[in-house]
């Protein structure tokens, strides 16, 4: 059984499957519907139902009010149709958006190298190359939690879409990352789903970058950062990454030849528990304080790209907006968990993430 959905005001019909939700199968066609959570909780995915019916599925109470409900209204990413339906979304023409349509792949893991002691490095040749733009994700299931997924980003450059890098750090009591650091083999095969996520360079702005990076967060820029060398972009480029000490900061020695071979390409690390008697002599601090001591708090005239755990990329929205940047020049991947569900999904300073 499947109905049809049309998208207003692109006016376009797609036919979603029973059981499939609404978000999914505009993914699946190729078309972005904003979005966050994909659970109910954050409201992002928001349609008007101007027709038809449909089931609200999981969507809370709390991002999903019952006079809303009342007006019509439903969350994309929890509503499955129970008729022919047509929906009105805000949907934003962005022009450096490739729209790749989402979908199933598997991959044999072809290599796993420890990157740091809480970070795995895992490539996957996939059945078919995957089209996707630097700093898009994807979703990976493993038989440890049956028919779930988790979200990991894509650490490796567009050019070469059919063998996919990924960087996992482990979570302390996480299903996934703990099975994928103690028990993924090369040889094994996994399931994936992708390329997924609005993170990715504005290119046609044509202004300097700077990639803020935390923790395994580097994943998106290290891929946004080798397709643009790839590229051959002239762009000034510089990338701020924080880890706690020395022997989580992996890729270092990469980027630090990628600073010598590219004159437009700077890379400031930063470390913020290093012992003080150390012999490292680069910045000692968190990603925004060594942005701000870089960039002397003039952050003007740049876009920033920010990607890492919810916090980080607080203090470094704080920071750029205290030097001059604004909102409009700021994007983000927020690493999400399940320990963020029942918070605040929202940046108070943002609309749209
Ligand atoms: C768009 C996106 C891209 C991402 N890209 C990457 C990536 O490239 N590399 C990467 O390592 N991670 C990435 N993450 C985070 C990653 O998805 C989570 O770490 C993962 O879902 C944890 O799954 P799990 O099954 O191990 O933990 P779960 O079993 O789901 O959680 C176990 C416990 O740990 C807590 N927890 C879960 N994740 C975290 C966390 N990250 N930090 C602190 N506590 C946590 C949970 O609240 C729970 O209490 C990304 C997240 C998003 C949303």
């Amino acid at each position: 059984m499947s109905y049809e959905l049309t998208i207003e005001p692109l006016g376009q019909t797609i036919t979603v499957e029973d059981g499939q939700t609404v978000l999914d199968a505009a993914l699946r066609a190729g078309i972005y519907l904003p979005h966050a959570c994909c659970h109910g909780l954050c409201a992002t995915c928001k349609v008007q139902v101007v027709d038809g019916e449909v089931d609200h599925g999981e969507a809370s109470t709390f991002a999903l009010m019952d006079f809303e409900r009342e007006e019509g209204k439903c969350l994309a990413c929890c509503a499955r149709l129970e008729s022919d339906t047509v929906i009105e979304a805000e949907i934003e023409d962005d022009p450096d958006a490739e729209n790749y349509p989402v979908e199933d792949y598997s991959g044999e893991v072809v290599r796993i190298e420890a990157l740091t002691p809480t970070i795995r490095g895992i490539w996957l040749k996939l059945d078919r190359p995957m089209a996707f733009q630097a700093g898009q994700y994807v979703n990976l299931e493993v038989p440890a939690v049956d028919g779930q997924s988790r979200a990991f980003s894509i650490a490796s450059a567009p050019q070469d879409g059919q063998l996919i890098e990924l960087n996992v750090r482990i979570v302390p009591g996480g299903q996934v990352t703990t099975w994928l650091h103690e028990q993924l083999q090369v040889g094994d095969e996994l399931k994936l789903t992708g390329p997924y996520g609005r993170f990715f360079v504005k290119k046609s702005a044509n202004v300097p970058l700077l990639f803020m990076a935390g923790g395994s967060g580097l994943s998106s820029p290290k891929s946004m950062i080798e397709d643009l060398l790839a590229e051959g972009c002239s762009l000034p480029m510089t990338l701020v990454y924080g880890q706690r000490c020395r022997e989580e900061l992996y890729y270092d020695a990469e980027f630090r030849a990628l600073a010598e071979k590219h004159p437009n390409f700077s890379y400031v690390p930063a470390l913020s528990h290093e012992p003080a008697d150390s012999d490292w002599a680069g910045f000692r601090g968190f990603v925004h304080e060594a942005a701000k001591a870089h960039f002397d708090n003039d952050f003007r005239g740049r876009k920033a790209y920010l990607c890492g755990p919810p916090a980080m990329i607080e203090a470094c929205i704080t920071t750029l907006m205290q030097g001059r940047l604004f909102e409009r020049d700021i994007y983000m991947e927020k690493f999400f968990s399940a320990a963020d569900a029942s918070q605040q999904l929202k940046s108070p300073l943002f609309r749209n993430i």
